[in-house]
């Protein structure tokens, strides 16, 4: 028998690495230690206050029931007090704050929650794939918007057609960036909330990365912080990357009530809310944010200056930034992005993320990620020296 896939799915674009990964796949089987700076997923473990917070409220009958689509109370006051401490924005958790089942959840729903078939997307290039595939699958029509490192990657409003903008239902915006680690100022959100009105777009504005940063005095900005941001848009957090919880599954998106009152009636429809426990689980991690934020910090910061001085020792160039858990790095010449990841692999079985897998104006570049310990960072890098010097 054969069970056609639907034609969404048929249609996601064909996975450009399959070759890599069989390389990769074919070393592993022979022994071969391959190290991975691909991977986009903190090695450090969740805190054990954390933790204890879970296996506590595990035990209560009462948190082992269905719980609402929209997120519990305390979780979203929780979030509340987050976002005015650390951003200073004020949020009405009843109303302008929604709970999801990690951003990549939100992310997919929020284009089912408002594309129709023809309508179309503007996505960042290069970009996290959600955005793209997550329209495509809706139905939306995926319009690219360029980054490129002339304007530190930041989108620029200006080359973005006229009759495309007002056939836009949606744009998706996120900084601090993952590929390229750049981050933007509220000038530049501003001027996305200006957009936005005038072309009446949704936007949506991922902060997966707002807590990762080594300037204390340079911390990344919520677009919230921009005056009318409430009327054009909603921002997506998540614990994963801030707290160390990619597998827990629990984020959030928070700004424009009418925005989040939809994709709760959405969500309600496909999954009934995340588990209690975990939800007071994040309550602790959210209270708390100062000290776990900072105890990562020391660690990517350690592992982001080394990865640099060995990059500028041995003549790479890369986007100079403090931000998120990537470093963002030129291709040398005589490479494509492609070429290069493999000969690294090859030569010093050493796996890098080929920028074109985020999209095509991610050729020419390659993205190193900090999620592994010092010592095979370290190991990683000596190699990638042996095999460039
Ligand atoms: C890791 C990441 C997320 C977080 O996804 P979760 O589903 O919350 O784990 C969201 N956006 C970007 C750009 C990411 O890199």
């Amino acid at each position: 028998m054969h069970f056609e896939e639907s034609d969404r799915l048929k249609n996601i674009p064909p996975y450009l690495f399959a070759e890599i990964d069989e390389i990769i796949n074919k070393k592993q089987e022979k022994g071969i230690d391959v190290i991975s700076l691909g991977i986009g997923d903190p090695d450090i473990p969740t805190n054990t206050n954390i933790i204890k917070s879970l296996c506590r409220e595990a035990r209560n009958p009462q948190n082992h029931r269905y719980s609402s689509s929209y997120g519990m109370s305390i979780f979203k006051e929780a979030v509340s007090k987050f976002y005015k401490k650390r951003f200073n924005v004020d949020l009405d958790p009843d109303k302008e704050i929604i709970s999801v089942l990690g951003s990549k959840e939100g992310i997919a729903n929020i284009a089912y929650t408002f594309i129709n078939p023809g309508d179309y997307t503007l996505i960042p290039d290069p970009s996290y794939l959600v955005y793209k595939i997550g329209s495509s699958f809706a139905g939306g029509i995926p319009y690219s918007m360029p980054l490129e490192e002339e304007n530190d990657f930041l989108i620029d409003f200006e080359k973005i057609k006229e009759d495309i903008a007002r056939k836009t239902k949606i744009i998706y915006v996120s900084y601090p960036n993952n590929p390229t680690s750049a981050s933007c100022d509220i000038k530049f959100f501003k001027e996305l909330v200006s957009f936005a009105k005038k072309y009446n777009i949704i936007t949506c504005q991922d902060n997966a990365y707002s807590d990762i940063y080594s300037d204390d005095t340079d911390k990344p900005i919520s677009f919230l912080n921009a005056d009318g941001s409430k009327e054009v848009g909603i921002e997506f957090n998540s614990l994963s990357k801030t707290f160390n919880m990619t597998g827990w599954r629990v984020g959030y998106a928070v700004g424009n009530c009418e925005i989040i009152k939809s994709l709760g009636k959405y969500k309600t429809n496909v999954d009934s809310g995340i588990f209690k426990a975990i939800q007071y689980a994040a309550v602790e991690a959210l209270n708390n944010y100062d000290e776990y934020v900072k105890y990562n910090n020391v660690i990517y910061n350690k592992r982001r200056k080394m990865v640099k001085e060995l990059l500028e020792r041995i003549g790479i160039d890369y986007y100079k930034s403090d931000k998120t858990i990537y470093v963002w790095s030129k291709v040398p010449d005589g490479f494509t992005s492609k070429t290069f990841a493999k000969m690294l692999l090859d030569k010093a079985d050493v796996v890098v993320t080929p920028g074109s897998a985020f999209g095509s104006h991610g050729e020419g570049y390659f993205r190193i990620s900090l999620t592994i310990s010092d010592d095979r960072l370290e190991e990683a890098m000596d190699r990638i020296q042996k095999v460039i010097l």
